[in-house]
């Protein structure tokens, strides 16, 4: 089979790899614009069961991305009002995107994948013939926008980040909120080796304009938000750069959906065919089980649309749980002042919780108490309540959602694809993953 991929990231560097593992004789080529070593971001984290999923695809080039992970201590770090809130956590891994995408290169070269750096491709026409052209070529997929028949809805995100990195090394995942002048501002920051860490930076378009970064030179930029987060990063310096690729810039998030994945022999993999917001930190994890996905389509189905029909209904319910958790996060985000009221331990409880569907309807407090409070005493009454109205609400946000695409309480009217669902329960219910926030948890005052 002769294919084209176009961008080597995650999703076209694994897909291209294990596909000439798996076939030697396959003619495969990744086209990537950006020239060898440039990659664009810091570092992204990552969970055991990613890991395993490795193993099991190509257990050489998963010794690799062990190897040069950081491992995080099992805990979560949230700062606001001056007080450091510590909560037990999943131990997570970080690793530098340019690491992950060398050892991916490296692994895909020497297996005999072909590489054209610097080799940008607009338009499906400009690649040689081919069998099946992959577009991994990003969220601002250009193979996708001059694909036939591929309907494309982009939810820009209210709030505007830049991701930095820094030479403090975190050991766990830290969440400092730190109030100024124009509003509040906050960090997502990890260790992705044992040098330095990502430091995503977020805050409202308000905060962002009034402190004044729309005008700013990048170098005052960083010395501005050094300055603000001066006590958390204990005199180290934020990172705008990485390997030769220009400025860290400001941005809106955009979340990516689109009406099907595959038109013809074109097919979309990773944030392509789908974004998720990055405060669930599984974009990558989710762009590398599409290459999985699509190598073993290819492999079980003789004819190429049978394959690619598969790929895509498979991968969009495996999705689904991933994106609404992702909108919900968002959201928590950009609806962050109504949280600020609440105590720091309130505060960092309900952030752990983010990804309820229930937390936008309910004043912040009541649901705190009715579903979060850790008391003993909990009268029977009401964990019967909890216990029967629980799943209903669950039920009908999961209906909700697998028609529209998005939340109930969503504000976006832009996203309208539809997709296959899971009927995962969001809420605390059988096979939700809980996160770590309201067990264990510890508060610190540090300022
Ligand atoms: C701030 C932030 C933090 C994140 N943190 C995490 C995290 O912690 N964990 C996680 O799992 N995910 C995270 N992500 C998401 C993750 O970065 C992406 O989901 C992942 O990189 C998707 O991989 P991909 O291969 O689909 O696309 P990309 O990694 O974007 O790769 C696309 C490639 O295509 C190339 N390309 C683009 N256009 C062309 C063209 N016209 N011709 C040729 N080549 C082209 C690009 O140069 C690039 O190399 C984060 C994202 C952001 C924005």
């Amino acid at each position: 089979m002769k294919i084209a991929c176009v961008g080597g990231g995650p999703a076209g560097l694994y897909f291209a790899l294990l596909m000439k593992l798996r076939e030697p004789r396959h003619d495969i080529t990744i086209f990537e614009r950006s020239p060898r070593g440039a990659t664009r971001g810091w570092g992204v984290v990552f969970w055991r069961d990613l890991l395993d999923q490795l193993y099991a695809a190509d257990p050489e080039s998963a010794r690799d991305i062990e190897r040069g992970s950081f491992p995080w201590v099992d805990r979560q770090v949230v700062e606001v009002h001056g007080e450091q809130v510590v909560s037990s956590a999943p131990p997570g891994y970080g690793i530098r995107r340019q690491r992950l995408v060398d050892i991916l290169v490296n692994r895909a070269l020497s297996s005999g994948v072909r590489m054209e750096f610097e080799h940008g491709v607009t338009s499906a026409s400009q690649l040689p013939d081919a069998d099946l052209v992959v577009a991994c070529d990003g969220v601002n997929s250009r193979i996708r926008q001059e694909t036939e028949g591929i309907a494309t809805d982009v939810r820009v995100g209210e709030n505007k980040y830049i991701w930095l990195g820094t030479d403090k090394v975190f050991d766990s995942f830290t969440f400092p909120f730190i109030q100024t002048d124009s509003g509040w501002i906050w960090a997502h920051g990890y260790g992705v080796d044992a040098k330095s860490s990502t430091f995503v930076v977020e805050c409202s378009a308000d905060t962002w304009a009034g402190l004044g970064f729309g005008a700013m030179p990048p170098q005052d930029c960083l010395s501005m938000l050094e300055k603000i987060f001066e006590h958390q990063l204990d005199g180290h310096q934020l990172i705008g750069q990485t390997s030769g690729e220009a400025n860290a810039q400001w941005l809106n998030f955009q979340t990516v959906t689109n009406s099907v994945w595959h038109h013809g022999t074109t097919v979309l993999a990773g944030d392509a065919a789908h974004t998720t917001h990055f405060s669930i930190g599984s974009g990558t994890k989710l762009a590398i089980e599409d290459a999985i996905a699509l190598a073993g389509s290819l492999q079980r189905h003789g004819r190429l649309e049978s394959a690619l029909q598969a790929y895509e209904k498979e991968r969009r319910a495996a999705i689904l749980h991933s994106q609404i958790a992702a909108r919900l996060s968002a959201q928590w985000l950009e609806d962050l002042p109504r949280y600020m009221t609440a105590s720091p331990r309130q505060f960092a409880t309900l952030m752990h919780r983010r990804r309820s569907p229930l937390l936008p309807h309910l004043p912040p407090r009541l649901y705190y108490w009715l579903w979060l409070n850790p008391t003993s005493h909990e009268p029977l009454g009401l964990r019967r309540l909890r216990k029967w109205a629980c799943p209903k609400v669950i039920t009908f946000y999961g209906k909700f959602f697998r028609h529209t695409q998005h939340s109930p309480l969503c504000r976006c009217t832009c996203c309208r694809d539809g997709e296959a669902g899971t009927g995962r329960p969001l809420d605390g219910g059988p096979g939700h993953r809980q996160g770590p926030g309201h067990s264990g948890l510890r508060s610190r005052r540090v300022a």
